[in-house]
């Protein structure tokens, strides 16, 4: 028997255990030098002048971003029900109402002109997500949102490293974006998130909030010329920080991220070329001279097939291939079914996108014998089934 191909795995180099090490050695394991480090080669990466903020999830920063705008109790805030759950839970954090939309189907993000049916008085917010690491359609969402006074929080936890209109995902002209560092994202810390912002205000409050409402980090304040026990709170606050050693992990995975775009990208490539004469639909592709992150590889089944998804990857994993599905969308999650009367109806490209979908290994070190593997087993499946 072959080796099992799984779904996801990690590359962590020794540059990145060295610094982990360095960390334990000098005895500073929470928020400090290595956190400061990463947020200022992060911000430089992403270019344009902004700010980042490290913080322990992507989920915290989406929270502290709707926070910073403003959202607030009974305020609506648009987004997808083709996404994670994340997106939206941040939204009941505030006591605000997620307002559910579906998406376009040639390019599995938001629907714009969904959006603009969606608009009531209350609505405050947009959050769209860079499905796979697709970017939506900003160009419109962003007119539309000036157009109405609104505020676009983007999750872009699949989106680094991600262009629209030839800049990367992060200098985009809305409030905050934010990425994930989940481990099997596009780059790990374990678990963390960076949230980039040009808007000083915002990047003020963030960092307050991130921290209990202290009017400054810990970093800061013991460098600072006030005796190094005072603080003062200013907020409710949260406990949202990153570790010194989680940015000891970003920190060198950032300086991989290219290389790894770089494989991600052939894996893409292959993938497209072995597989465009079966009975499924690739992913949508970026615009001419955009980038896609390709966190995701998801590729859909024709309907009518003998073979559906379920037994698709069920089998998959029979010869030896680990597949997913992303994502259930929260309409069919019972909480947010129940709690918003959403029906399969209300999103029939979500839907069908789900019906069909399953998400292919795709990652650094993954090899193209790996790839030459995942494509004819599919091809293999496929002509078993066809007929
Ligand atoms: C992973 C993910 C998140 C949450 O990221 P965490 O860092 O795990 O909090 C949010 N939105 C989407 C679309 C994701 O895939």
């Amino acid at each position: 028997m072959t080796d099992f191909i799984p779904f996801f795995n990690l590359e962590i180099g020794e540059d990145e255990i060295a610094e982990v090490v360095d960390s334990l050695r000098a005895g500073w394991v929470t928020t400090g030098p290595k956190v400061n480090k990463f947020e200022k080669d992060f911000a430089e990466f992403i270019g344009g002048g902004v700010e980042a903020i490290a913080v322990n999830s992507a989920t915290s920063g989406l929270h502290l971003a709707l926070e910073a705008v403003g959202v607030g109790q009974g305020d609506e805030v648009i987004t997808v029900s083709y996404t994670f759950t994340a997106t939206a839970e941040v939204i009941r954090y505030l006591d605000a109402k997620p307002v559910f939309v579906d998406v376009d189907p040639e390019t599995y993000c938001i629907d714009v002109a969904a959006i603009e049916d969606a608009i009531t008085p209350k609505t405050k917010a947009i959050i769209p997500v860079h499905f796979g690491g697709l970017s939506a359609d900003m160009g419109s969402l962003i007119e539309l949102a000036k157009r109405h006074n609104l505020h676009v929080v983007e999750d872009a936890a699949h989106a680094l490293p991600t262009t629209y209109d030839g800049q990367l995902i992060g200098t985009l002209d809305t409030d905050a974006t934010v990425f994930s560092f989940y481990s099997n994202k596009t780059m790990t810390t374990g678990e963390g998130g960076m949230l980039v912002t040009r808007n000083p205000a915002l990047s003020k409050r963030v960092r307050m909030m991130r921290l209990h409402g202290i009017s400054k980090d810990v970093f800061n304040r013991f460098n600072s010329k006030a005796p190094a026990w005072y603080y003062e709170i200013l907020a409710p606050g949260f406990k949202y920080n990153m570790t010194d050693i989680a940015a000891c992990l970003g920190i060198h995975q950032l300086k991989k991220v290219r290389a790894f775009h770089e494989h991600r990208t052939r894996i893409a490539e292959a993938y497209d070329a072995k597989l465009a004469d079966l009975p499924l639909r690739l992913p949508p592709k970026p615009r001419k001279g955009e980038q896609h992150s390709w966190h995701l590889y998801v590729i859909c089944l024709a309907e009518g097939l003998r073979i559906g998804r379920d037994e698709f990857i069920q089998k998959m994993f029979e010869m030896g291939i680990g597949c997913s599905v992303h994502y259930i969308p929260l309409h069919l999650q019972p909480y947010w079914r129940e709690t918003y009367g959403l029906s399969e109806k209300m999103f029939p490209n979500s839907q069908r996108i789900y019906d069909g979908c399953v998400s292919l290994p795709i990652y650094p070190i993954m090899t193209m014998e790996n790839v030459q593997r995942v494509t004819s087993t599919i091809q293999q499946l496929l002509d078993d089934t066809r007929n």
